[in-house]
């Protein structure tokens, strides 16, 4: 999954280009990996350079599971990643590595190359930051927990106190 060849370009010469698309269904099971509740899909353009192919993956979709953080209702939000790139070195020596540089290789006994490190990498950047049902959630109640979208509860909160006409101050 998300490996794909690179056979068809490796032997030649620099500055060719090969396009592809891809829909694959993906199962990350590490525990931080995020949950996909669809298929990734996207174009591919691989540019063979001097001593790497160049990756660039373009309208990448997909959708996570997640909980939304203000009810903790189970949603899935979608993912649309317009561009990202990554260099894969195919025979570059170690000696023209920077210390602690991490690099991507082609895995050149198979004529691969695995992008799902750049993908996982990719959808972690832009994984939405605080995740929701609705824009207009209006969450959990924070004293009864009772869910403030399906009913009301009488609890006094601070934040509706100084909202109260009672505490306005006269002017
Ligand atoms: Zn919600
Ligand atoms: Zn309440």
């Amino acid at each position: 999954m998300l490996t794909f060849s690179v056979s068809a370009i490796l032997g030649k010469q620099q500055g060719t280009v090969q396009r592809f698309d891809f829909d694959e269904a993906v199962i990350w099971d590490g525990k931080d990996d995020p949950s996909l509740a669809e298929n990734i899909s996207g174009s591919i353009q691989l540019l063979k350079l001097p001593h790497e192919i160049n990756v660039q993956i373009s309208h990448l979709h997909t959708a996570v599971n997640d909980d939304c953080s203000r009810c903790l209702k189970p949603i899935t939000c979608p993912i649309n990643i317009d561009f990202a790139e990554r260099e894969f070195i195919i025979d570059l020596p170690e000696r023209d590595l920077e210390a602690g540089e991490e690099v991507k290789r082609v895995d050149l006994s198979a004529n691969k190359i695995d992008l799902n490190d750049m993908i996982r990498e990719e959808i972690l950047l832009h994984y939405p930051f605080i995740p929701v049902c609705s824009q207009s959630c209006k969450g959990l109640c924070s004293k009864c927990g009772i869910n403030l979208n399906e009913k009301t509860c009488n609890c006094i909160h601070e934040g509706m106190l100084r909202i109260s006409p009672f505490k306005i101050p006269k002017a």
